[in-house]
């Protein structure tokens, strides 16, 4: 299956990849939402995702900076999945990136932030909650280690979170449109990482198919797309997406040529 895969990559123009927290797992980063996952092991971890028991709360937010400075994320290095799509980049073939991760490995392993739709958001980002104002979060987090608790806005003395969309927040429609019209666009849509249970993200591979893009899925586990992709790959996600755009092949065909 993963010749045929290769295949298609080869004869595809413009392919659109929406990755989710799978991905991220390989370089360190937990899926929030999987069996070992923070929220199924820590219920104060989903509270602090919730946008209005941070809103209401301080010691909320307090915990949430906290977690923050000790997040993984800020030492994670790209895994060989994210190079593989830096390749899919190289080789001219990448439409655009829709990623439900927060993290920036993407653009961190190379891919053009131009390519990448963030439909939740970045955590290398603050937000004000009143003003809107955005500034990088290692600003923010210099002033939690410098002692303040929960740093205000220095603009307004809102409330600051990360840039990402917390539980009971809306999608920002605009990026959601986008990643939808990129879908559209595709001529073939690889699914990495995500289950394709939340909506409306999930629904890109609805809009891909009808425009007759081929479906390809990379997940560890079963999706709710299965059934009507072209083709599914279980395993490793480094693994298969090396596996999948390695120049190996390239190399061996100039050879024999
Ligand atoms: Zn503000």
């Amino acid at each position: 299956m993963i010749d045929a895969v290769r295949n298609w990559i080869d004869e595809a123009q413009r392919i659109v990849v929406l990755t989710g927290a799978g991905i991220s797992t390989d370089s360190g980063i937990p899926d929030f939402r999987g069996p070992q996952g923070l929220w199924t092991k820590n219920p104060l971890a989903e509270k602090m995702s919730n946008i209005n028991y941070y809103l209401a709360d301080p010691e909320v937010r307090k915990l949430s900076w906290q977690n923050r400075l000790s997040s993984p994320a800020w030492t994670a290095k790209p895994n060989p999945g994210h190079l593989a799509l830096v390749a899919l980049e190289k080789r001219n073939k990448l439409h655009a990136l829709i990623t439900q991760n927060i993290d920036e490995l993407h653009q961190v392993a190379g891919n053009s932030p131009e390519k990448v739709i963030e439909v939740h958001g970045t955590m290398r980002r603050v937000m004000c909650m009143s003003c809107g104002m955005r500034a990088p979060m290692q600003k923010a987090l210099d002033r939690v280690r410098a002692g303040e608790e929960d740093p205000a806005c220095r603009d307004c003395g809102g409330i600051l979170k990360s840039d990402t969309i917390s539980f009971g927040q809306q999608l920002v429609p605009e990026v959601i449109d986008r990643a939808m019209l990129v879908a559209g666009e595709a001529d073939f849509f690889l699914a990495v990482g995500t289950t394709l249970q939340v909506y409306p993200v999930a629904g890109a591979v609805d809009v891909a198919r009808g425009a007759g893009a081929r479906i390809v899925i990379v997940n560890a586990q079963p999706t709710a797309y299965d059934s009507m992709a072209d083709a599914v790959l279980p395993g490793s996600i480094s693994e298969v997406l090396s596996a999948l755009v390695s120049p190996a092949r390239e190399t061996a065909s100039r050879s024999l040529q």
